[in-house]
């Protein structure tokens, strides 16, 4: 059955009258009309959507640490049908998703998405944090920081708020006074093993630049057994040209003899960059065309990343990329159960990230800012409105059957 969008709008745009119902009846307003609506991945595993080609991560983001947002993010995006979660590696952060998964599953008995968290080997974008003394800021300053910070991060009249900065780097170049500091780290490898050890978490990504093995080593070594009983290790890259392949040969050979679950190749294509418009995405396609034609590559699946928002699949079903298969990719998986056995996709996935955060996150910023450290489950109107735009994005690869309301 396809999920109709006008129940949903219909419901958003009822009298005052309806839409001042107690909390109470709110929720169950939502429950019974989520109920109705039958979402095609709430019965598809999150494997079985990697193998169709219809895997879709949101990214809540390395660094992004903001526990409210991230667990009202988890939640919308859980209703709107993801096969994955991705947060920063810190056990308060991974509290806030579940919390939020279990909040979405206490509304509807959805299947829940996989838990991942982000890590990296050495310096990295994802993870950084800018960062300034506003005391040190001239006063006339018209702070075009504030202006450009696509997370809200930057205080007005104050500094960098550390929890929601994703280390994007937007501000940096845009301070006329040179003011802002990119701070960077590398999440602590032992650390990192006690998480994976959690049962509610699923999966890591490592970032990489992939061109240094040796440091990719160390911290693969680091975790140890911790990495025995995920479901899924990805390694997060950027597009290295005529290296790629050696590249991600070189960190398979390393992760080989340990690696007793699925892995995959997030590609990321331009970083952070998801929410700036169409043609951001142009670079997570032109990687995926090259290693999706690449015979040699090594095993695992491949899912894009950097740069992908709502006209991410339309740019792969032009290059002839969205969810095709060959047999070819089905004959990689032979050591897995013959349950799971059906012919992979060229491409596994997609995962969203700033764009995500984006068209939620307004919906989110107006709860908070009225209501303070709000749950959205709370708020019906708002709740609708966050499902209607997360749908609308993770539709694009469920292939969810959702017409738009006419305005
Ligand atoms: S613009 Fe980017 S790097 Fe700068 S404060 Fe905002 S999120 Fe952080
Ligand atoms: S633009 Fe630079 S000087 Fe101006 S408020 Fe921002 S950090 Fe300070």
């Amino acid at each position: 059955m396809a999920l109709s969008f006008t129940c949903y709008a219909s419901l958003i745009t009822k009298s005052q009258d309806q839409l001042n119902y107690s909390k109470y009846n709110g929720v169950e307003k939502v429950k019974s009309i989520i109920k109705k609506t039958v979402i095609p991945s709430v019965s598809c595993s999150p494997v079985e959507s990697l193998q169709k080609g219809n895997w879709v991560k949101l990214i809540c983001g390395a660094s992004f640490e903001d526990l409210v947002d991230i667990r009202n993010l988890s939640l919308v995006y859980t209703l709107a049908g993801v096969d994955c979660i991705d947060c920063a590696a810190e056990a308060s952060v991974v509290n806030a998703v579940n919390e939020g998964i279990e909040a979405a599953r206490a509304l509807v008995p959805i299947r829940r998405p996989w838990v991942m968290i982000s890590v990296n080997d050495d310096e990295d974008l994802h993870f950084r944090k800018a960062e300034f003394d506003p005391d040190d800021c001239p006063q006339d300053c018209t702070r075009p920081c504030e202006k450009v910070c696509p997370a809200n991060a930057i205080l007005q009249k104050g500094g960098v708020l550390a929890e929601r900065c994703y280390g994007c780097g937007r501000c940096l170049p845009v301070c006329p006074y040179d003011k802002i500091r990119a701070i960077t780290y590398v999440r602590d490898v032992t650390a990192t093993a006690e998480l994976l050890e959690r049962d509610d978490v699923d999966a890591i990504e490592i970032h990489t630049s992939g061109r240094e093995p040796s440091v990719f080593k160390e911290l693969w070594s680091g975790l140890g057994n911790s990495t025995t009983n995920l479901k899924l290790i990805a390694v997060s890259f950027p597009d290295l040209r005529d290296s790629t392949i050696s590249a991600m040969k070189a960190m398979y050979a390393i992760m080989e003899a340990n690696i007793q679950c699925f892995n995959l190749w997030q590609l990321d294509g331009r970083p952070m960059s998801g929410d700036i418009g169409r043609g951001a995405t142009r670079n997570a396609i032109a990687f995926a065309r090259k290693l999706a034609s690449a015979g040699d590559k090594p095993k695992g699946f491949l899912q894009l990343a950097g740069g992908t928002n709502d006209h991410t699949v339309e740019g792969l079903k032009k290059e002839g990329l969205f969810q095709m298969t060959t047999v070819h990719e089905a004959s990689r998986y032979e050591t897995i159960p013959s349950s799971l056995h059906s012919p992979n996709a060229l491409i596994a996935g997609v995962a969203f990230g700033g764009y995500a955060r984006k068209i939620v996150g307004r919906v989110l910023s107006s709860v908070h800012s009225h209501h303070g450290l709000a749950r959205v489950e709370d708020f019906p109107e708002q709740l609708l409105q966050a499902i209607i735009e997360s749908l609308a994005l993770v539709g694009t690869v469920k292939c969810y059957n959702i017409q738009k309301p006419s305005t």
